[in-house]
């Protein structure tokens, strides 16, 4: 096998034995990157020269017998909202287009400590807003299963990255879905970890309350061992919280006979796409058969969801994107006539529609005298939407369902329509508001041969029975790893 087709696991060992270097592998990924990306589009910048140099350090690093871990010499690709010191960081937008920042966030430390190689820069939609990536200032990404239709979004292009094998793992973030929709798009692993699980400084921050970052991965495994390098407490973002972090990968094979697993009826109605839901079901069968123990849940305030989240996190989409006025670093207007004409030149000219009909949406629910009818309003349904689950998990373990209602959608089909767009979050919106953790584990394909996610949420910090449960329904259901068959450029 090629070994930009190896999982994270797999390569870990095989370097750790010595039977191949941190070099080949990166070569061999960026041999991938020439042969597939011009057609996929995963990347916004790709970094080989530095990829190399990290690469060679990591061999080193080996050979002299330092520490390693399990990232170590592992080409791995980051969404576009991480900031990065020497790459670019756009966000999928014009308004930082040219933006280099001046530090590293939290998360990429973290990797680079670790001697990951990071291989380069991934499309997504602008400052996260979409679910398609089709909101990209840059260019669309394909769906490696179809080139016909969306990989998803907003991390499209970390998922597609990982299902066309041009990265190893990758990172994205999850502030109504973008991980685990992309990923279940893309046929890979995508995990949310709870809020404050995961250091989100140095993320630039679409809805403040919701934001994390997680794995997008081949395998649970391989998630398993990359949420154990980016996960613990820091500083830096007060939100982060200080439990330990426990061996993720080292308990993914303890059995899971006697979980109980709830299968919440709100996530099973109308609109649910039939073969989603013989997949997903089917799904429910092998867990059975694996040991866990199923009842029939409700989590009645399911429907309130998409509507909660479009009021709280365009709220604070508004007020994080306020900095971005053309003065303190970004895209600034030319020809403008003093300050104020600036300002609204350059927010014009920078900012996508769906970014401004985000800031519009948001400011409006801020405003005097519709504060309380929105955005208080808001806050208190995310409450209920809250305690629906920690009624469920009073009695449960785990919460199984789909990850969105449908299969990868066509280019097109659904960007004039913001509100078709809004309802394919219906399913993974729940649980940002909850801040709980959450993975797309692929369950199968539709007839036409589309991927399709089933999605299992746990308590919060309980990401350990998650990637457990996670694992066994993988191994049982045998569709790790699966590729997508891609036309490479001719080879002379
Ligand atoms: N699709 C959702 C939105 O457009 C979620 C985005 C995300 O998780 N970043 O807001």
């Amino acid at each position: 096998m090629e070994l930009y087709n190896c999982s994270l696991e797999e390569l870990w060992q095989r370097l750790e034995k010595g039977e191949v270097s941190s070099l080949e592998v990166t070569r061999s990924v960026f041999k991938r990157i020439a042969d597939v990306d011009e057609t996929i589009a995963a990347y916004l910048e790709i970094d080989e020269k530095g990829a190399l140099i990290q690469a060679e350090s990591a061999d080193e690093r080996r050979r002299k017998g330092d520490a390693t871990t399990p990232v170590t010499g592992i080409p791995l690709g980051l969404k576009d909202l991480l900031s990065t010191v020497g790459l670019k960081t756009t966000c999928g937008s014009k308004m930082l287009a040219d933006y280099r920042p001046e530090y590293d966030a939290t998360v990429v430390t973290r990797l680079r400590e670790a001697g990951a190689v990071i291989t380069g820069k991934l499309n997504m939609d602008e400052f996260a807003m979409g679910s398609s990536t089709e909101n990209s200032a840059f260019k669309p990404t394909c769906n490696p299963w179809d080139s016909g239709r969306v990989p998803g979004g907003s991390s499209g292009g970390s998922t597609a990255a990982v299902a066309s094998a041009t990265a190893i793992a990758t990172l994205g973030s999850d502030t109504g879905g973008s991980i685990r929709q992309p990923a279940s798009f893309c046929g890979v692993v995508g995990m949310k970890p709870t809020y404050g699980r995961v250091s989100r400084y140095g993320l630039i921050a679409f809805a403040s309350s919701l934001d994390q970052i997680g794995p997008v991965t081949l395998t649970v495994a391989d998630a398993a061992l990359l949420l154990s390098v980016i996960a613990g407490h820091d500083e830096r973002d007060s939100t982060s919280v200080n439990t330990p972090v426990p061996d993720y990968y080292g308990n993914l094979k303890q059995d899971i006979k006697g979980l109980k697993i709830g299968v919440p009826k709100e996530y099973f109605g109308a609109g649910l796409d039939p073969e989603v839901e013989a997949a997903v079901r089917l799904g429910c069968r092998q867990l059975a058969d694996a040991g866990a123990q199923f009842a029939d849940v409700s989590l009645p305030h399911t429907d309130y969801a998409v509507a909660t989240y479009y009021l709280l996190a365009t709220a604070e989409a508004s007020s994080n994107l306020a900095r971005y006025d053309g003065v303190k670093y970004g895209f600034r207007a030319e020809n403008t006539d003093g300050l104020l004409d600036m300002y609204r030149t350059t927010r014009a000219q920078g900012f996508g529609d769906e970014v401004k009909r985000r800031i519009m949406l948001g400011t409006y629910a801020l405003s005097a005298g519709y504060y309380d009818a929105y955005y208080r309003k808001a806050q208190q349904v995310r409450t209920l939407i809250t305690r629906d689950f920690d009624e469920v998990f009073a009695d449960n373990d785990i919460i199984v369902a789909p990850v969105c209602p449908t299969p990868a959608f066509a280019f097109g089909e659904k960007i004039d329509d913001p509100l078709s767009m809004y309802l394919s979050d219906i399913l993974t919106i729940p649980v940002n508001l909850a801040g709980l953790p959450a993975i797309s584990v692929p369950c199968g394909f539709t007839k036409s041969g589309l991927p399709i996610g089933l999605q299992l949420i746990a308590k919060p910090f309980a990401e350990e029975t998650l990637l457990r449960v996670a694992w066994h329904y993988e191994q049982m259901a045998g569709w790790a790893g699966r590729r997508p068959e891609l036309v490479t450029k001719a080879v002379n």
